[in-house]
């Protein structure tokens, strides 16, 4: 049979993503990464290429776009959007986070899905890749406010998912509270107990780990990456992005091996600690963030440090760089700076954090490098384990969780190793997409043109 339209180059097919998913930036910027990293593997195994297998892993399998209404504290009615990507559930139901923040469109919802698809393969678990939420801001909201946007956002969304169809977690903006919130609705209208959403509380359904497990597994990421050059936390200096969820835990973890962590930062800016920021410090920025939903600037108003008004971390001399706020923050000449000041490792706890000029610069410098796909797998690796200890009706110790995770993440670096390997160098780029796609694509052939 004489094959159509079959794709000469990157760019060609890129034109084609581009043409039929306008203005979608990080869409865009998300698949060509995949895609060039892909290409030379794809020639060589053109089953792949002859099922149109890259047309359709680019292509949503289903989105979910919905009106939310709700209420203001001032009786005011507030409209936002809600969406669900439905992304791939060739080996698994739909799993992946919710997003709440005002940035939020379809474009980063689909680089996020995208991006899951093969995060969750590389854990080895059974899940599918999906994203959502809402351009709704929980910033300066009451916590009335929060809930009656939640419970609205579910009475919509409660509809589309399941415990074997699609599973929603955490991502920014959507914490412990917000997932309450959401799980007391859908239980409400569904009349179920059931693992539909990751994240629980630990009393009624959640797994132990699951908060710490984004930040935990980025560290455990990077350690097994330092391994490879004989290195290790021991005496090196972290530059951490954020102060959320995914910074709080990593920055713990550094401690606990043996790492000084001497910035964190937030939207309005970085505070720099040159005397690190201890257990004491952190359970500062634990409670000011999780309970007082303060600004991260507050930290030097108790603590020594300077306060960096308006500018990301990366200009702190650091060993090891962990970005954990969110897509594109560190640019180009961000990159220069890290490498210049001698960063050897980069890992990623959030979801590509480096624009593709920056992971340039990493790979040209040799410096190791663990994209976020990889590195933050932790998180919905774990979220994989609340579900299997759901449906057993049981739960494991905080020790075998992190076991577990510990395992996952060794495993997922030697995956990228085994993919990534260009004669000394390991590229985790080329290592992650390619060990994440194998799954997925064989699993898409096994079942026909779905
Ligand atoms: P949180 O909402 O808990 O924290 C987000 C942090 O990033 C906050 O400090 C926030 O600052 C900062 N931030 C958010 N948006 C921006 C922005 N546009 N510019 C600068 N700083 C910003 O979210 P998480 O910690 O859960 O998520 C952080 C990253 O990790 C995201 O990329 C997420 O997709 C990724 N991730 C999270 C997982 C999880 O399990 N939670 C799993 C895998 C990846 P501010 O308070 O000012 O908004």
């Amino acid at each position: 049979m004489v094959q159509h339209n079959i794709y000469k180059s990157v760019d060609s097919f890129m034109e084609m993503v581009v043409t039929k998913n306008p203005g979608e930036r990080e869409f865009h910027q998300a698949v060509l990464e995949v895609v060039e990293s892909l290409w030379d593997f794809l020639q060589e195994n053109p089953r792949y290429i002859h099922a149109k297998v890259m047309e359709r892993i680019v292509e949503p399998e289903r989105v979910i776009l919905f009106r939310v209404p709700w209420r203001d504290d001032r009786g005011e009615i507030q409209v936002n959007k809600g969406f669900r990507v439905e992304f791939n559930s060739a080996i698994g139901p739909y799993k992946g986070g919710l997003r709440f923040h005002p940035s939020v469109n379809l474009g980063i919802l689909k680089f996020l899905g995208f991006e899951q698809v093969f995060k969750n393969s590389l854990t080895t678990l059974p899940m599918g890749g999906g994203k959502g939420g809402s351009d709704f801001d929980p910033k300066g909201k009451s916590d009335n406010e929060v809930m009656s946007f939640c419970q609205s956002f579910m009475t919509e969304l409660s509809r589309h998912i399941g415990p074997n169809t699609d599973v929603p977690a955490g991502d920014i903006g959507v914490g412990g509270r917000e997932i309450g919130f959401m799980y007391g609705q859908y239980k409400r209208l569904q009349n179920e107990f059931t693992g539909v959403l990751t994240g629980k509380g630990i009393n009624w359904g959640g797994s132990l780990i699951r908060p710490e497990a984004t930040g935990y597994g980025c560290v455990y990421f990077a350690e097994e990456m330092l391994k490879t050059r004989d290195e290790s936390f021991k005496g090196k200096t972290v530059a951490i992005s954020g102060s959320g969820n995914v910074a709080q835990y990593a920055t713990e973890k550094v401690l606990q091996l043996g790492g000084k962590v001497v910035t964190l930062s937030d939207s309005n800016g970085t505070i720099y600690d040159p005397a690190g920021i201890d257990r004491e410090k952190l359970q500062f920025v634990m409670d000011l963030k999780n309970v007082k939903r303060g600004r991260i600037k507050e930290y030097t108003v108790k603590y020594k440090g300077e306060y960096w008004e308006g500018v990301r971390p990366w200009k702190a001399v650091c060993q090891v760089a962990l970005p954990c706020a969110t897509q594109n923050e560190i640019n180009q000449a961000e990159a220069k700076m890290l490498v210049d000041n001698g960063c050897i490792c980069v890992s990623e706890g959030a979801n590509m954090p480096s624009e593709p000029e920056a992971i340039d610069v990493f790979l040209k410098g040799k410096i190791l490098y663990g994209p976020g796909k990889a590195a933050n797998a932790g998180g919905v690796a774990v979220s994989g384990l609340e579900m299997s200890q759901n449906s057993m009706r049981m739960s494991w110790s905080r020790e075998e969780v992190d076991q577990k995770l510990h395992g996952i993440m060794i495993n997922i670096h030697e995956t990228c190793v085994k993919y990534g390997k260009e004669g000394n160098f390991i590229n985790y780029v080329k290592g992650a997409n390619i060990g994440g796609f194998i799954k997925v694509a064989d699993a898409m052939l096994d079942q026909g043109v779905v």
